[in-house]
């Protein structure tokens, strides 16, 4: 399979060029004893997602002692959290897995190329077991304090049950996604049936039969839940307040055959996944929308309907994201789709986007969302017109009345990035909050480190990835590992990045943020959807090759974006 280089997507720049010059911080580095790691845990790894999984791994691998404490009662973070019906990929299932192990590969067989919940959380749970990981992991526990003791360089960190641990260093790997948005709505408490949030589902089964349900929100996972309850429910209400563009997942079942090319082709799908510029094993188009004929674009347009996931927009015509008409065409093709598949052609107005292109947000992905508004039981209430009032006893009133629910399905995203590293009492040097560090927005080294806050890491946090997200992750949990060790054989303990590393580093993200193709202020990327959030992008704006080139920069100048120093 050829790599993913030379894709333009909106999940990346490939063109982020402003240069980075470190300079020496002055630290001074004699050859030292050893550490003296008087300590309970060398390293302490917070959340048993993805990343948090990976990184207790590669710590204990290492010989570092490490364990790991999940808010949770089992692992797989935003998977664990998010098992709301029709919770999958939309990232081809043994592209988002982990890739350290061809026995594991080898072993595991997804059974769809975009898993769903339970099968993602089993695999989660046979990791953990392979590898001997789940003594390690302390369930029930939440962290509600992280306070750095500058005297012995060390994390004193309280969980909810009260539990002290007294760490080298603290690995935070809570993630993007983990703290469920509510909007304001008037009288959310007063009503008298179930609500559910999506990024808060509840492990017992929820039972939607012969029920009246809201679902409110049609971001990705809105519309993930949507057509898997319409079946079963007695009514079904989406109130939508902005339409997304939503083009099919097209899952599949994988045969015994293509299992067995993925077993034969493990060492090429790894080495391109891992190099690739946004993770993803997708093809890039060579071809400008423009350079085909108007017959050859609708084929190619048909072609795209018919693909998997994102290759929408990493396989697209290079030019769909930056070029306006060329946009606007690939969007009006998607919007004919939408006419062709909804009956009502008011609904299917409503659920064409108006307010932006294609690829202004993050799209989502969808099995029969549009179909579901055909059915009887189904209905669309857009709240731009119609906005809700309140949430009352029984159900929700708009500028239309109330519409009595037995069910209200909360699907209104997250305080994406920071939410929750911010509410994690982390105090660092001085006493310094890290919500009020990052009052105007996180500022971050490659997205793993902030001044002021030793010894603390934060994979898979704000400007962590701009695409398939256990790939960069990954790339930063095998970043992190190196300056422990690097650290630890040079006899320091201690390590900060540089204010000038961190100031050079989100000056390159904020400034590429604003240039196309890239996500716009309309994104919850930005943090815009959270009131009172500041307005700051929160992924990866330079992307996995500037994230390569930065690594290979850190190594390259022996890790002189780092104060690495002893502890007294
Ligand atoms: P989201 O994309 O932020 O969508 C939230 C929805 O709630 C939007 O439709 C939003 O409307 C609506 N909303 C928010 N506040 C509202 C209010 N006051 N009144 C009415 N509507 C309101 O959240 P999400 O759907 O949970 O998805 C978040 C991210 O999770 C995705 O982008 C994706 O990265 C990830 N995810 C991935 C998958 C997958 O397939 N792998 C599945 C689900 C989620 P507006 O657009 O008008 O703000």
């Amino acid at each position: 399979m050829a790599k993913g280089v030379g894709a333009v997507t909106l999940f990346f720049s490939t063109i982020a060029t402003a240069e980075t010059v470190y300079e020496p911080v002055g630290t001074i580095r004699p050859a030292m004893e050893p550490p003296n790691d008087a300590v309970d845990v060398d390293v302490l790894v917070v959340g048993a997602g993805i990343s948090g999984i990976y990184q207790l791994y590669r710590a204990l691998e290492e010989g570092f002692t490490a364990q790991l404490i999940e808010a949770g009662s089992g692992v797989g973070g935003t998977w664990y959290w998010n098992r709301y019906p029709g919770a999958q990929f939309d990232s081809e299932s043994y592209t988002y897995a982990y890739l350290f192990s061809e026995e594991l590969f080898d072993e595991w067989e997804w059974h769809e190329l975009f898993a769903h919940q339970p099968e993602i959380e089993r695999y989660l749970n046979h990791v953990v077991d392979k590898f001997d990981l789940r003594r390690h992991i302390q369930f029930n526990a939440r962290v509600t304090s992280a306070v750095y003791d500058e005297a012995s360089g060390t994390w004193d960190v309280t969980d909810g049950n009260g539990t002290p641990i007294r760490a080298r260093f603290l690995v935070a790997a809570t993630g993007v996604l983990s703290i469920p948005f509510f909007p304001e709505v008037p009288g959310r408490d007063n009503f008298r049936g179930e609500q559910h949030h999506t990024g808060l589902w509840p492990a017992k089964s929820v039972d939607f039969n012969g029920k009246h349900v809201g679902v409110l929100g049609t971001g990705s996972s809105g519309v993930q839940i949507v057509p898997v309850i319409a079946d079963v429910v007695a009514s079904l209400t989406v109130y939508q307040r902005t339409p997304n563009w939503c083009t099919p997942l097209n899952n599949s079942p994988i045969t015994d055959a293509e299992q067995a090319s993925l077993r034969a082709d493990f060492a090429s799908i790894r080495d391109t996944l891992n190099t690739s510029v946004a993770g993803f094993l997708h093809e890039p188009h060579d071809r400008a929308t423009f350079d085909d004929s108007e017959e050859e674009r609708r084929a190619f347009y048909e072609k795209m309907w018919s693909s998997p996931g994102f290759s929408k927009l990493t396989s697209n015509y290079t030019d769909v994201l930056m070029d306006e008409t060329a946009n606007a065409e690939w969007c009006e093709f998607v919007a004919e789709k939408v006419r062709s598949l909804v009956d009502d052609p008011t609904v299917a107005e409503m659920l064409i986007p108006k307010d932006h292109r294609f690829g202004e947000k993050r799209p989502p992905f969808v099995t029969d969302y549009y179909e579901t508004f055909n059915r009887a039981n189904a209905s669309l209430v857009d709240l731009k017109a119609t906005p809700i009032k309140r949430i009352t006893e029984q159900g929700i009133e708009t500028a239309n009345g109330v519409r009595e629910l037995d069910m209200i399905v909360w699907a209104t995203g997250f305080d994406f990035g920071t939410g929750a590293l911010n509410r994690m009492g982390i105090r660092g040097l001085d006493g310094l909050a890290l919500e009020e560090h990052w009052a105007d927005g996180p500022t971050t080294f490659l997205g793993v480190q902030t001044a002021g806050f030793p010894n603390l890491f934060f994979p898979g946090g704000p400007h962590a990835a701009a695409g398939n997200n256990p790939r960069y992750n990954g790339d930063q949990v095998e970043f992190i590992t190196e300056t422990l060790i690097y650290a630890r054989d040079h006899g320091f303990d201690t390590i900060e990045v540089s204010p000038e590393a961190e100031d050079t580093w989100t000056a390159m993200v904020d400034k590429w943020a604003k240039q196309p193709p890239s996500f716009t202020e309309k994104s919850y990327y930005f943090g815009t959807n959270v009131p009172e959030k500041p307005t700051r992008y929160l992924l990866n704006a330079g992307g996995r090759p500037k994230l390569f080139r930065e690594i290979a920069r850190v190594r390259d100048t022996d890790y002189q974006a780092f104060k690495l120093s002893r502890s007294a």
